[in-house]
């Protein structure tokens, strides 16, 4: 029996690319999973899909920047499933542009995403899993939460924070069982580069993403982490396609 079989997992931003992915594999390992975005309809097509190849899943529209919305997902995965296994806070926007174009709304709009929604996650589950004396945190952080490129700056400090935020994690829940990893992807195909506007580095980001890998990729790296026995925790993976410099 897969080691994944029965956890209970949430992830957000289920409605495409790495979450939806992910959804599709956990399901397929017999995960009961609370799938999160925004766009309802996405999610229920998804949930319609894994129920129909025999997995389990629920969904709630839900916004990651709302600590409520958050701590009803984890509520609701409770009254559903009896326990939270594991969170994968996978939302995240890339609205690449330069400092001098001021673009504040973009920077705000990350920080709450990439930042702050990770955070009301952790928030959200860390009570019952410190409880229950055993969970499980996936944070999506980036290759850009290693290295800062030029136009990438505000999306870089909001990955790096991940970072921070996973390893801070680990280090004040390792006494109760609780398992913290950070995966940072490369480029991988998926409807994030969509939200760059700038068209002075658009471009360039098409070019390096004409390179990119499934999100299936990442999908499986989740999977993995996950089905390690409770006391091996992976804790930081960085999955490039082979050809990215
Ligand atoms: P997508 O744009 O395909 O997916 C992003 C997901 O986040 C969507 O499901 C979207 O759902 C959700 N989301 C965005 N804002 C919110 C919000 N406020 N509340 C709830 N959900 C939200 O991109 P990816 O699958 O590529 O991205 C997944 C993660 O992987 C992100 O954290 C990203 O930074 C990271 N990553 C991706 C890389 C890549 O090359 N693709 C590289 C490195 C890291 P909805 O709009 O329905 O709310």
């Amino acid at each position: 029996m897969s080691n994944i079989q029965d956890k209970v997992v949430i992830i957000t931003g289920a409605s495409s690319g790495i979450g939806e992915a992910a959804a599709k594999e956990l399901a397929s390992k017999g995960a009961k999973l609370v799938l999160a975005a925004r766009r309802g309809e996405r999610l229920k097509k998804l949930q319609e899909e894994i129920q129909n190849n025999g997995g389990q899943a629920i969904y709630k529209v839900t916004d990651v920047t709302s600590h409520d919305q958050m701590e009803e997902l984890a509520e609701l995965a409770l009254q559903e499933f009896g326990k939270i296994d594991v969170l994968v806070n996978n939302a995240g926007v890339m609205p690449h542009s330069f400092l001098y174009k001021k673009r504040i709304d973009d920077w705000n709009k990350m920080i709450d995403v990439n930042i702050k929604g990770v955070l009301y996650g952790i928030a959200a589950v860390l009570p019952t899993m410190r409880e229950q004396k055993s969970g499980h945190v996936i944070n999506l952080s980036s290759v850009a939460g290693h290295f800062v490129g030029a136009g990438s700056t505000v999306y870089a400090g909001t990955k790096f924070a991940v970072r921070a935020i996973s390893e801070g994690l680990r280090k004040e829940e390792a006494a109760n069982n609780i398992r913290s990893t950070i995966i940072s992807p490369g480029a991988v195909t998926s409807e994030l580069i969509n939200a760059i506007t700038d068209m002075d580095l658009k471009p360039g980001i098409e070019k390096i993403y004409e390179g990119a890998i499934d999100a299936d990729a990442i999908a499986r790296a989740i999977a993995f982490a996950i089905e390690q026995p409770a006391d091996v925790a992976i804790n930081e993976m960085i999955i490039r396609p082979t050809s990215q410099e």
